[in-house]
C-alpha cells in the first residue's frame, strides 16, 4: 500500500466555486454598489486578477500573510476604477472584505467532481491518506473538516505550519517525517505541475498529475489523469 499525499485546493476542494460564492456574498454584504462597483461578475474577475498578483508577491516573500488578506481586495477595487476614495478608505474596505472572505470561504463545501467517492475508495483499499497543502493553517483545517474529508485523512500538513512551501524539497522531507513514511512509499497527487508534480518528482516520490483541462506540458510525469475517478485505475502499488 502507498502513502498518498493529496493537495487540497483545486484538487479536492473546488476552490473557484467556493471562492466565488464567498466573494459574491461579500459584494452584497458590504454594498459595493454604493462605492460604484456595479457589476458583481466584473468585481470577481478583477479580484481574481488582484489575488493572483498578491499571491505571487507572497510566494516570493515580498508580501506577508496579513497584508495579502486585505491588499488583494483593495487592489481589486482599484482595478474596478474606484478613484473617488482615498488610499486609506480603500485599505479600510479592503480589510473588511478580506476579513469577510477568510471567515466565509473556508466554510464552503463544494468539492471537485467525485472527490469524496475517490477518497473513500482509496482509503478502503488500505492506502494512508495525508493532506499536503500550500495554505494557511487555520484556513485549510476548516476546509477539510467542513467538506467531510477529515475522517479519511491521517494528517493535514500545511506549508504555513511547516514553514516551507511546495515545491521546496524540504517540505517533502518534513512531510515524510511527520507521518513516518518513506520516499519509496510516497505518492503526491495534485493539480499544480510545478508545486505538486515536479516538486514530488525531484524529491524522489511518485506523482499523479491531476490535469483536468489537459494542459500540454513537457515534464516527465509518472501518472496523469483528467478526472479524479481515473486515479482508481492506476496500479499505485507497483
Ligand atoms: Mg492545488
Amino acid at each position: 500500500m502507498k502513502d498518498l499525499f493529496f493537495d487540497l485546493d483545486h484538487t479536492l476542494w473546488d476552490f473557484e466555486r467556493n471562492s466565488r460564492e464567498a466573494l459574491r456574498e461579500g459584494y452584497y454584504l458590504h454594498k459595493l454598489v454604493s462605492f460604484g462597483v456595479n457589476d458583481v461578475e466584473k468585481y470577481i474577475t478583477l479580484y481574481e486578477k488582484a489575488n493572483a498578483w498578491c499571491w505571487s508577491e507572497y510566494q516570493s516573500d515580498r508580501m506577508d500573510k496579513q497584508e495579502l488578506r486585505g491588499r488583494r481586495f483593495s487592489l481589486a477595487l482599484e482595478f474596478c476604477g474606484l478613484n473617488g476614495n482615498t488610499a486609506e478608505e480603500l485599505k479600510e474596505i479592503g480589510e473588511k472584505l478580506g476579513k469577510h472572505y477568510v471567515e466565509t470561504s473556508p466554510y464552503k463545501t463544494h468539492l471537485v467532481k467525485d472527490a469524496l467517492e475517490v477518497i473513500k475508495e482509496l482509503s478502503k483499499r488500505g492506502h494512508r491518506l495525508i493532506m499536503l497543502t500550500n495554505g494557511f493553517e487555520e484556513v485549510q483545517h476548516i476546509k477539510v473538516k467542513r467538506c467531510g474529508l477529515e475522517p479519511y485523512f491521517e494528517k493535514v500538513l500545511t506549508s504555513d505550519a511547516l514553514g516551507i512551501k511546495k515545491p521546496n524539497p524540504g517540505i517533502f522531507k518534513l512531510a515524510l517525517d511527520s507521518v513516518n513514511s518513506r520516499v519509496e512509499d510516497a505518492v503526491m497527487l495534485g493539480d499544480s505541475l510545478a508545486s505538486d508534480v515536479v516538486g514530488a518528482r525531484e524529491a524522489g516520490w511518485g506523482q499523479v498529475y491531476y490535469n483536468p483541462l489537459g494542459v500540454p506540458h513537457n515534464e516527465d510525469v509518472l501518472y496523469e489523469v483528467r478526472d479524479l475517478k481515473s486515479i482508481l485505475d492506476i496500479k499505485l502499488n507497483k
